[in-house]
């Protein structure tokens, strides 16, 4: 076959295992995926050690696309397990249910109570919000933003809201943060939603085994049975290009590899140098506990600046295939702004993570059996006032086509990763701002 025919496909996550193998499926091309780190997954990845297993955060399944829908059953098949969410916040001290609800804002402490019931009873979507800080404190009210986000964000971002775009909002938080259902827009609706609380329940979909790796690993061994390639610790460092074309890729090593088309998504930064546009990074502490805990939610949020994970999870409550029998774990994440001396040494934190957990009650320091930190790059795009600018400046050679998180620097779910995946094995395009059709969380 000639190599005119190749694909290049830059990236083994959910967006290139995708359309991978979908290429591979189609048939009538030679189809290599390039991939640096020395297994596929990407952010969708599951670490294992000494019998537990740890996803990089809680990672689940939940669209209401139909097509991604269908992609899962069939890569998935008898695999799949549908579980209710249990989500939650701590705030004050005490965990609330998450989404935030009337209810459990009632169980707030009272000088945060009152102020912050009312706001919810005055917001409105007035004028066009600046920034993020802006639009939270216009939806959700001055309390809310003080008591909470304004806290967290910093915290997770090493920015101030006001610094950060309406899309931040958009991206995270719109879709999840107030019950819609129970959101009061009287003062009756209030009483009653505060009478008769209604938890809404839904449920996502997790692999029966194998932790959220299982997904990309299936996706990976349908690409090489049907005879595409996938490299594994090759690092991609830059286009090549002939006459405003692609015509490849350079590695690492140096060495090149020639392709028709190159489907990327590394990081877009990767693909044009110089471009001002930032990621957040994560490490991930993956905690083993000797004995069971009685966490029950799969997902808490920390906005405390004082302590020191913006969110744990909770593996064995999406499966018990997670942790050894009579075992339990926890993943506490932290995430690292650019230039933030953590990255460098994750160790240093362990001692403060072992006080905060007892602090919260999530685990005592006896219960511990390791610590064991993972480095995540370029987990979340960060969106600053300017970011749309920057990205609309980039202007791709013919035959290069973005998908993906960091690719396309879109804040997507797996779900939206999977889609613009099919999307491009069928030669459509990546549909801009997915999050703003679909439910998700990051
Ligand atoms: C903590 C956390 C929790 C999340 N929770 C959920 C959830 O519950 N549900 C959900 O749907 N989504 C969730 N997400 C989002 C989800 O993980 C991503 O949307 C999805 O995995 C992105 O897949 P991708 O293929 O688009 O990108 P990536 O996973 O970023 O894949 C890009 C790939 O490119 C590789 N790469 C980078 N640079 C190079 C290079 N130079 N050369 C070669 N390869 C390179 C990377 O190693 C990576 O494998 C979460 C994300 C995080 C960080």
């Amino acid at each position: 076959m000639a190599i005119a025919e190749r694909k290049i496909v830059v990236g083994a996550g959910v967006a290139g295992l995708t359309l991978a193998e979908r290429l591979c499926a189609g048939g009538g091309c030679e189809v290599t995926v390039l991939e640096g780190e020395d297994s596929p997954g990407g952010l969708a990845r599951t670490f294992t050690r000494e019998g537990f297993s740890f996803d990089i955060g809680p990672h689940r399944f939940h669209t209401s696309d139909t097509a991604v829908q269908s992609y899962l059953l069939e890569i998935l098949g008898s695999e799949i397990t549908a579980i209710p969410r249990a989500s939650s916040v701590y705030i004050a001290g005490r965990y609330q249910d998450w989404p935030l609800s009337l209810g459990g804002v009632t169980k707030l402490p009272f000088s945060m109570l009152l102020p912050s019931a009312f706001d919810l009873l005055r917001v409105g979507t007035r004028g066009t919000p600046a920034s993020f800080a802006d639009h939270i404190i216009a939806r959700y009210g001055r309390n809310l933003y003080r008591h909470f986000f304004r806290g967290y964000t910093r915290k997770f971002t090493g920015l101030d809201g006001s610094e950060l775009h309406t899309d931040w909002a958009a991206a995270g938080v719109d879709r999840a943060v107030i019950d819609r259902k129970v959101k009061a827009d009287s003062l009756l609706s209030l009483a009653r939603s505060l009478v008769f609380p209604s938890p809404v329940t839904t449920s996502f979909i997790y692999p029966e085994r194998g932790g959220i790796q299982r997904f990309p690993d299936l996706l990976a061994e349908r690409i090489e049975a049907s005879g595409g390639t996938i490299r594994l610790s090759t690092r991609v460092e830059g286009l090549l290009e002939d006459g405003g074309a692609v015509r490849g890729v350079r590695l690492s090593d140096g060495s090149e590899v020639e392709g028709s088309e190159v489907f990327w998504s590394a990081p877009v930064t990767e693909a044009f140098p110089g471009l001002e546009l930032h990621f957040i990074d994560t490490i991930v502490y993956n905690v083993a506990l000797r004995a069971r805990t009685d966490n029950a939610y799969q997902w808490c949020y920390f906005g405390e600046p004082g302590i020191c994970f913006s969110r744990l999870s909770i593996p064995r409550n999406f499966s018990e295939a997670m942790v050894p029998r009579g075992a339990d774990s926890l993943v506490a994440e932290v995430t690292c702004p650019p230039g933030d001396p953590l990255w460098d040494s994750p160790s240093s934190m362990i001692q403060r993570l072992m006080e905060d957990l007892g602090r919260v009650g999530a685990a005592a320091p006896e219960d511990i059996l390791f610590i064991s930190p993972e480095k995540v790059r370029r987990s979340y795009p960060v969106y600053t006032l300017d970011y749309k600018e920057r990205l609309a400046a980039i202007r791709p050679p013919a035959g290069l086509r973005l998908l993906g998180r960091c690719g396309t620097f879109w804040y997507n779910n797996m779900d939206h990763s999977i889609s613009q995946g099919l999307a491009m094995a069928s030669g459509g395009d990546v549909p801009r701002e997915f999050w703003k059709t679909s439910v998700g969380t990051r």
